[in-house]
């Protein structure tokens, strides 16, 4: 079962691997949003003389498997932040990611880049019958960083979402969702076309400092460069250990269904995507030929198609019981970087080697963040925002990190069912 992504894309130009010896401005490691974002700003600026290498193929990693959602904030929840940034720097960096979100439909349109981008929003449907759960969220929204998510009664909901599992919704505007493969593929296309060098199949096998530049060692080349911006997320293995024991591999899962046709509205009369208020959170969408992609959970394992679309059909089905009969036709997985903190770790190491990881299951935006900070600073615009030093390059403890990240995510699912026992049963209608 091949990715949905993968499987309805063409891919117009094959990027040769590289070989031979170059020197270069910036060489940019890792050819997901993350780095393709800091080559096209990077180019936007004038910067010439930019090089991304990328082992696989552009979008291989996260970037080209995700759940398309494009909204505002970052890993970190936006309480969280406010209490670890207070009120002046969280709305900084929250700013940043609505302002990468105008940014990405400014792209879509400027280069232009046929995505599949569907402008309707975002609904945070509530699992618990906890309306103050959603009047909080809302709160915070509005009085922290200024942005107004609309509420949806559980009623109006439940004519756009054909499922009783939901007790009212906040919708949040300014957010969209796309066909996140085809968007890569776009600004890949556009900063090639801006004099940008790309190489696929050029794995990094070594990084070292050479005086004021760096040397970049892979399988068949070397790169002498004056910048090296490490972009490699949750895939790098042993080029760059300061970035990669900062930083957990952890897998997530996604699958399409058969086109549905006019069955599509039984479950989804919405072009809005969907995700809710548990922890480990169901995330949906519809797609233009009227599949629902759906994802969801969290593992340190990496799993078979097989066994994902088993799982995700359950879920599915806890939601909407209705599509009982309905085919899977594609599932896969991906890998997110995590920071213990949480955040993305964007700046400069003491070695001077850029970075921008950890952008855990929300990178959409905040990849795109991290390449105009990234892009500006390498150009000498300014410097990255002072508030990414809080989130620093926080060692991760390898194997016994990913065993503390799954126990996390099995206690917070745990208290999610608790939480969710408590809620009356509906009557039967
Ligand atoms: C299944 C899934 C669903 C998600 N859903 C959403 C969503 O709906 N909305 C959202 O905002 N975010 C979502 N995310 C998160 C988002 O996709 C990521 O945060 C983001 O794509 C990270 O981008 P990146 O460029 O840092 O990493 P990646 O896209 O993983 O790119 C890293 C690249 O570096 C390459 N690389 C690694 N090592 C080397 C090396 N040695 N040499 C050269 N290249 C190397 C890899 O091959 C890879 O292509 C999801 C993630 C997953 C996995």
């Amino acid at each position: 079962m091949q990715s949905f992504y993968e499987a309805t894309v063409s891919r117009p130009s094959v990027h040769a691997p590289f070989d031979g010896r170059r020197s270069v401005n910036v060489c940019i490691i890792g050819g997901g949003l993350a780095g393709l974002s800091t080559a096209l700003g990077l180019a936007e600026r004038g910067v010439t003389d930019v090089t991304v290498l990328e082992a696989q193929q552009v979008g291989f990693g996260a970037s080209g498997r995700n759940g398309g959602f494009v909204f505002g904030g970052y890993s970190l929840d936006c309480a969280d932040l406010l209490k670890t940034l207070g009120p002046v720097h969280a709305r900084e960096l929250y700013t940043l990611t609505t302002d990468a979100v105008d940014l990405m439909r400014q792209r879509i349109q400027r280069y232009p880049i046929d995505c599949d981008a569907t402008d309707a929003g975002v609904i945070l449907a509530n699992w618990f019958d906890e309306p103050a759960r959603l009047d909080a969220q809302r709160r915070l929204m509005r009085d922290g960083f200024g942005v107004d998510w609309e509420p949806v009664a559980a009623s109006q909901l439940a004519s756009q979402l054909k499922t009783d599992r939901y007790y009212g919704g906040l919708f949040e505007r300014n957010a969209f969702h796309f066909h996140p493969l085809k968007y890569v593929l776009g600004v890949a296309a556009a900063a090639a076309r801006a004099g940008v060098r790309i190489h696929e199949q050029s794995p990094v096998v070594r990084l070292q400092r050479d005086g004021a530049g760096f040397v970049v060692h892979t399988p068949h080349g070397v790169l002498d460069a004056q910048h090296v911006v490490m972009a490699g997320g949750g895939y790098a293995r042993k080029v760059y250990a300061k970035v990669e024991r900062a930083v957990l591999p952890i897998a997530t899962y996604v699958m399409a269904t058969e086109p549905l046709g006019a069955r599509l509205s039984d479950a989804l009369d919405t072009r809005a995507a969907v995700y809710d208020t548990r922890f480990a959170f169901d995330y949906y969408r519809p797609l233009p030929d009227t599949r629902i992609l759906w994802g969801g959970r969290i593992s340190v394992r990496d799993r078979a198609p097989d066994t994902i679309a088993r799982l995700l059909r359950r879920d599915l089905l806890k939601v909407y019981p209705q599509l009982r009969d309905v085919r899977i036709e594609h599932a896969w997985g991906g890998l997110m970087s995590y920071a213990r903190h949480k955040m993305p770790q964007i700046g400069r190491s003491v070695d001077g080697v850029w970075y921008a990881v950890g952008f855990g299951g929300h990178g959409m935006a905040p990849t795109t963040v991290s390449g105009e900070l990234l892009a500006a600073a390498i150009a000498g615009e300014r410097p990255v925002p002072d508030a990414f030093a809080t989130f620093g390059l926080t060692p991760t403890f390898g194997a016994l990190g990913l065993a503390a990240a799954q126990l996390t995510y099995t206690a917070m699912q745990t208290r999610d069912a608790l939480a969710e026992r408590r809620r009356p049963t509906r009557p039967a209608s």
